[in-house]
């Protein structure tokens, strides 16, 4: 039996590979890449793999049986991407499709949401077995820009006392790789989370303390932080979606306390604290 990971050669889809890797033989792991040369050193079966070549897709998935869909990253687009990926499952004979989709995305006020729920109704009506894991803000959103923030001296924000439960990458991508090769996921929606909560004045606290530099966090209404944005150089759009999801933070959008991604990787997962640690080495 083949698996197969779309977006294999992005940061979340190499985890993924990586994760199965220790669950299955690697000859049943398949990468669906557009480049395959970037996906070499994963050790796995490499194949062209473009969502937007939509004729080219069904004979991608070839012997294919359960696929993890990790989601796009071309904002907009992604709906009509994701359509032509199950179109070309059900064609290739594809069984279970795996979905990468967004926290609460059938309740939530970020912006991405409409794409994701989109999607997972594609896949609901397709007639495939499918799995949906509503993946939660990854760790790395916050501290692959720690080292800017620390040169800064402060953090900007509009979530005031939001919380969030964010987990690392490979924390979801061990999730995935749980379902893919354990059975009992069926038909089943997870939503997924870190299992400690945090607020982004916590997360200054913690940079002050492991950097033993004095990091505030600076909050800023939704429109000054948009602002803010603009100022250095963001595009006005990216400015506006990024300062949103700060808001949507105090509507509880990026916080959930079910515990349901450790429960299913059998461990806790990785606190912010533990992914800081690492990103200020
Ligand atoms: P990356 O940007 O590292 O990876 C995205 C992957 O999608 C890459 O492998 C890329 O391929 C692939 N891809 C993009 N467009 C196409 C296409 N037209 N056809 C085939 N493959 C394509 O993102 P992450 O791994 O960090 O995250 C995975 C996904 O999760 C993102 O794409 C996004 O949907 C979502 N996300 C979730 C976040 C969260 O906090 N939960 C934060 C950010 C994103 P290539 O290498 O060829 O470019």
């Amino acid at each position: 039996m083949k698996i197969g990971i779309t977006g294999a050669s992005g940061k979340l889809g190499n985890w993924a590979v990586n994760k199965l890797k220790n669950r299955v033989a690697d000859k049943d792991i398949v990468a669906l890449v557009r480049t395959p040369e970037k996906v070499a050193s994963l050790g796995v079966e490499a194949r062209v793999f473009n969502y937007d070549k939509t004729e080219n897709l069904a004979a991608s998935l070839k012997g294919v049986e359960k696929l993890l869909l990790i989601s796009g990253n071309e904002i907009g687009k992604r709906f009509e991407q994701h359509s032509a990926v199950i179109n070309a499952a059900k064609e290739a004979g594809v069984k279970h499709i795996v979905y990468t989709s967004l926290l609460k995305a059938d309740n939530t006020s970020i912006a991405l949401a409409p794409e994701h729920l989109q999607t997972e109704e594609a896949l609901k009506n397709s007639g495939l077995t499918y799995t949906i894991l509503r993946n939660g803000w990854y760790n790395e959103n916050y501290t692959e820009t720690a080292q800017n923030s620390l040169a800064q001296g402060a953090l900007y924000g509009s979530s005031g006392e939001g919380k969030i439960n964010s987990a690392s990458r490979e924390d979801y991508a061990e999730a995935a790789a749980v379902v893919l090769s354990e059975e009992g996921h069926q038909n089943k929606v997870y939503e997924l989370s870190g299992d400690q909560a945090f607020t982004m004045k916590d997360y200054a606290q913690m940079m002050s303390e492991i950097s033993k530099k004095d990091i505030s966090y600076v909050n800023l209404s939704e429109e000054e932080f948009s602002k803010a944005l603009e100022q250095v150089g963001m595009p006005t759009a990216m400015a506006k979606f990024y300062a949103g999801t700060h808001t949507s933070t105090l509507n509880g959008d990026l916080s959930d306390n079910r515990n349901t991604l450790s429960a299913l990787i059998g461990r806790p997962t990785t606190t912010i604290t533990q992914s800081l640690e690492v990103a200020l080495q």
